[in-house]
């Protein structure tokens, strides 16, 4: 066994806060800013302190054991990119204002990577040039930039983020469904050993394009997405996976464009109607598409709006574009949308931009401009109804019949088979079997690594802090001196010991703290043992607490050490 480190929190650099941050809305974030864990640099923008580090070293190490366990080759490729391989896919414009893009001092377009399939593409193209050579998954573990329109929630939705990114390729189809199996397999060992608890979900491919495509769902109230779960069979699925399963979209359900009423005072249940969904429909992602173009009604979502295409569009005396002036100081018309809970997006109420009972046009574009009074078809166009999301709760499971639950979830993971997409458009051929070149097919996967930690803080906490699954925690036991000197001693002698036969130890040796303050900090920082030298007990007999159960029980040192190890 080897010797393990006693980290002092003496020298600790991580200070814990009484209050939580003030911007802080959901549990993770207070928590993890609470107990020392990251600091806020920016909006959606964060530095992990010592703490943090460890636990987002331990996600890290277990990712890298499952894709090592799979035959998947670490890399590392900049995040730093050319635009050339982006506009050979057409993502440097299709990405929209999610992409960060900047000018290097000779004036050449690069961009911050999102996510990375052009330049594995490119990378593959390359370095591979028979079928001999293939099937090959290559992954990293890289920070992505994505521009967020709404980075909240801490580290749970970041503009800088920690992924997992792993690509496979293979010339039949049938190796990227083996591809895409040893994925979804080591997605399960590392989301298990994580400790979190998680489903896969049925979902569409959006912006990846490509054919079939699973999340890993975290139930957790903090979740931006609603998935569908069978209380009775296994089936789970994306809310837009399951209206595409509940209602086919064959063109007969959608009403024709003259049926569609112009209503008086066109509201979020108004256009609901005109559309023919319930009115306690989720409209999410409602694609819209003007000259051709696709825009989006509905929510604030991934996709653009070309808002001069927009206005030139509209009829001008009926639409309104509105401003960010518009809404300055009048929080209270602002309001989310209507979906299946009653009230959806309850964070978008911090945004002083969109009125209740307004239909509107929005994207992540910089101005972030809305439009009001937008009827569906009398100002644009309707004609593509795909991503209208009608689940209820209750709707039968498509499966079983069982009525559905809706629930909130985090995204942790993402599989794609993407097909030739990529390859066609960056021409990746090999050299086949029979020596003609062949198309080469490809998958991507994604782990959201520093979302992972948020979302395992959002499921395992507690009401006095944070309380980590053993193989994830940033100390496997945390030494509390409670008393004067002689206990300080006997904690740093514990420590040692401890440390010796391998045992991961946090020892809170600070001078002039009291041990009240050490107890509650130790509950926030949650490492799964507590082990307390403290003047009550007995000479040579230390408390050692599980940090979950709350049960507590006096040892000697001998015994609390061997109890650890
Ligand atoms: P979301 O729907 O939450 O915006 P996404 O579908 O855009 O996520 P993918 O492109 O599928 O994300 O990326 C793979 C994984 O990266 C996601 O499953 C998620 O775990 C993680 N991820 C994506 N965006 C962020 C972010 N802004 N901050 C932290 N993790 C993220
Ligand atoms: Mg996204
Ligand atoms: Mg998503
Ligand atoms: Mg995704």
């Amino acid at each position: 066994m080897n010797m393990a480190q006693v980290q002092r929190m003496s020298r600790l650099m991580a200070k814990t806060l009484r209050d939580d941050p003030a911007d802080a809305e959901v549990l993770s974030h207070k928590l993890l800013v609470r107990a020392g864990y990251v600091r806020r640099t920016a909006a959606g923008v964060w530095s992990w302190l010592p703490l943090g580090m460890k636990v987002l070293s331990n996600v890290e190490r277990i990712v890298r054991e499952e894709m090592d366990a799979i035959g998947a080759q670490e890399v590392l490729l900049p995040a730093l990119l050319p635009r050339e391989p982006y506009d050979a896919t057409g993502r440097w414009d299709e990405y929209g204002q999610e992409l960060f893009r900047l000018k290097d001092r000779k004036g050449g377009d690069y961009l911050l990577g999102p996510t990375h399939e052009e330049i594995f593409t490119l990378l593959v193209k390359d370095q591979v040039s028979s079928y001999k050579d293939l099937p090959v998954t290559l992954y990293q573990i890289q920070n992505k930039f994505r521009d967020e329109a709404r980075p909240r929630a801490g580290v749970l939705r970041g503009r800088e983020f920690l992924m997992k990114d792993s690509y496979s390729f293979d010339t039949e189809d049938e190796g990227l469904a083996r591809s895409y199996a040893l994925h979804r397999e080591a997605y399960q060992r590392i989301f298990t050993r994580l400790g979190l608890d998680y489903r896969i979900c049925a979902a569409t491919a959006g912006a990846m394009g490509g054919s079939k495509s699973e999340e890993f769902l975290a139930p957790a109230e903090a979740g931006e997405d609603t998935f569908a779960d069978c209380p009775h069979c296994d089936f789970a699925a994306n809310t837009e996976a399951v209206s595409h399963a509940l209602k086919p979209v064959d063109g007969s359900a959608v009403p024709a464009l003259e049926e569609i009423p112009t209503p008086d005072t066109p509201t979020i249940e108004t256009l609901a109607a005109s559309l023919g969904v319930p009115a306690s429909a989720t409209l999410k992602n409602l694609l819209v598409k003007v000259d051709g173009e696709i825009v989006a009604v509905g929510v604030p979502g991934d996709r653009e709006v070309d808002l001069d295409k927009v206005e030139a569009h509209f009829a001008p005396a009926a639409v309104e574009l509105v401003t960010a002036e518009d809404f300055t100081g009048r929080e209270d018309l602002v309001r989310g949308y209507v979906g299946p809970q009653g009230l959806e997006k309850v964070t978008y109420i911090a945004d002083p931009r969109v009125a209740p009972g307004t239909a509107w046009i929005t994207g992540a574009n910089k101005e972030h401009t809305h439009a009001r009074n937008v009827v569906a078809g009398r100002d644009f166009e309707v004609d593509a109804y795909v991503d209208v999301v009608v689940v209820q709760e209750g709707d039968p499971c498509p499966n079983c019949g069982t009525g559905l639950k809706l629930d909130r979830a985090i995204e942790i993971g993402h599989i794609f088979q993407l097909g030739r997409k990529y390859a066609d458009a960056m021409k990746l051929d090999v050299l086949g079997q029979n020596g003609k070149p062949v198309r080469v097919t490809m998958g991507s996967y994604g782990v959201g690594v520093t979302r992972a930690v948020a979302a395992l803080a959002e499921q395992t906490a507690d009401d006095k802090g944070l309380c980590w699954p053993a193989e994830v925690a940033p100390a496997d036991v945390h030494v509390v001196a409670a008393g004067k000197a002689a206990q300080t001693e006997l904690a740093l002698e514990v420590s040692e010991q401890l440390a010796a036969k391998g045992v991961r130890v946090l020892v809170d040796d600070r001078a002039g703290v009291s041990p009240g303050v050490k107890f509650t900090d130790a509950e926030l920082i949650g490492v799964p043992w507590i082990l307390v030298a403290g003047r009550r007990t007995a000479e040579g007999v230390v408390e050692l607490k599980d940090r979950r159960t709350g049960e507590r029980e006096e040892l000697p040192v001998a015994e609390a050490v061997a109890r650890l190890t």
